[in-house]
């Protein structure tokens, strides 16, 4: 089963990133019903959607490895299971390499650190977020759009990822080589990417989308697009801004994000520039004018939130609703 998702895996080309998922039946008995393909994106990077968030596999079968990002909770069996499909029964990698703490990427990272007994990194700016000292800013559904919306019903637990949590060592991507990371702060505030300069591959986590999240059609079919990642979770417009111009600088020939299909085209540096030149914040919302002010201990200053019209507009329409049901039902009782 190994030596088969291997080939597979080598013989996909990048085209088959778009076509629909491809399975095959593990031989010994799964822990899922199928087990999920790790499909290479470059040389060495591997991409595994969980759900609607990616996780992705740096390093090659025999040798090290790392995991980029941990999907969402209850989801280290798969991802475990896939890892030993593409690495071998019983491999494990170095490091789980956070590019922030939000807990669409940090999900399943307790369990699987636990499994391989390895460590967790994440930015110095991110870690109060994930060892309980600080909540993160909290959302802002008022920028508008299908996931801002959303947002209104995920209520996100502060996590903490102690003993295994700690800093990114400054200038090297621990259980890698030939990787460097890069601070991209704005979505949260010790976000950061991982950059091959060799063949100029990026892992962007929410930096950057490959879909439109903003929209309800781009949110249901995933249609490949550079947008925004994550609107209603990004606490620093400013700096999200300057760190996607920093990203288009870099001139990546593939990314993959968090969220969506990675792309590899050989217009994507100039597709990634055009973006960067036209990206624009929010019109409006708690940080388009003014940033969540934090620090290495978390929060230190929100600007206010501001006035939410929709769960008003959802409370009035039940209200409406149940004077309306409540007077047909007082009718029907009158008629009798
Ligand atoms: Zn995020
Ligand atoms: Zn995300």
């Amino acid at each position: 089963m190994i030596r088969k998702s291997c080939e597979l895996d080598r013989a996909l080309s990048f085209r088959d990133v778009n076509r629909s998922r491809v399975m095959v039946r593990p031989s010994r008995p799964p822990l899922h019903k199928m087990t999920q393909i790790i499909r290479r994106i470059a040389p060495d990077v591997g991409w595994l959607p969980v759900s609607f968030a990616n996780i992705y596999f740096l390093g090659r079968p025999g040798g090290r490895w790392a995991v980029v990002d941990a999907g969402l909770p209850g989801r280290a069996a798969e991802i475990i299971e896939a890892a030993e499909a593409r690495f071998g029964t019983g491999s494990k990698p170095e490091a789980i390499l956070l590019t922030h703490g939000h807990m669409d990427h940090i999900g399943s990272a307790r369990r699987l650190a636990e499994h391989w007994d390895i460590p967790i990194y994440a930015h110095p700016l991110e870690l109060p977020y994930l060892t309980a000292k600080s909540p993160y800013p909290p959302s802002d559904p008022t920028v508008g759009g299908a996931i801002a919306f959303l947002s209104r019903f995920w209520r996100a637990a502060p996590r903490d990822l102690r003993p295994h949590v700690r800093e990114l060592p400054p200038g090297k991507v621990p259980g890698v080589t030939g990787w460097k990371w890069i601070a991209t702060p704005g979505h949260s505030p010790g976000h950061v990417s991982f950059f091959r300069a060799s063949d100029r591959v990026l892992i962007a986590g929410d930096a950057v989308a490959t879909m439109n999240m903003d929209s309800w059609s781009g949110l249901v079919s995933g249609r490949q697009a550079l947008a925004r990642a994550g609107t209603p979770f990004t606490c620093d417009w400013q700096a999200t801004r300057a760190s996607v111009n920093e990203l288009a600088q870099l001139r990546p020939n593939v990314i993959g994000c968090g969220h969506g299909v990675p792309m590899s085209n050989a217009e994507l540096p100039e597709r990634m520039e055009n973006f960067a030149q036209r990206f624009r914040a929010p019109r409006s919302g708690r940080y388009v004018r003014q940033p969540a002010q934090t620090d290495n201990n978390g929060i230190v200053d929100l600007p206010r939130a501001p006035f939410d019209p929709v769960p008003f507009a959802t409370v009035a329409s039940l209200v409406l609703i149940g004077i309306a049901l409540g007077a047909g039902y007082l009718e029907e009782q009158e008629r009798r």
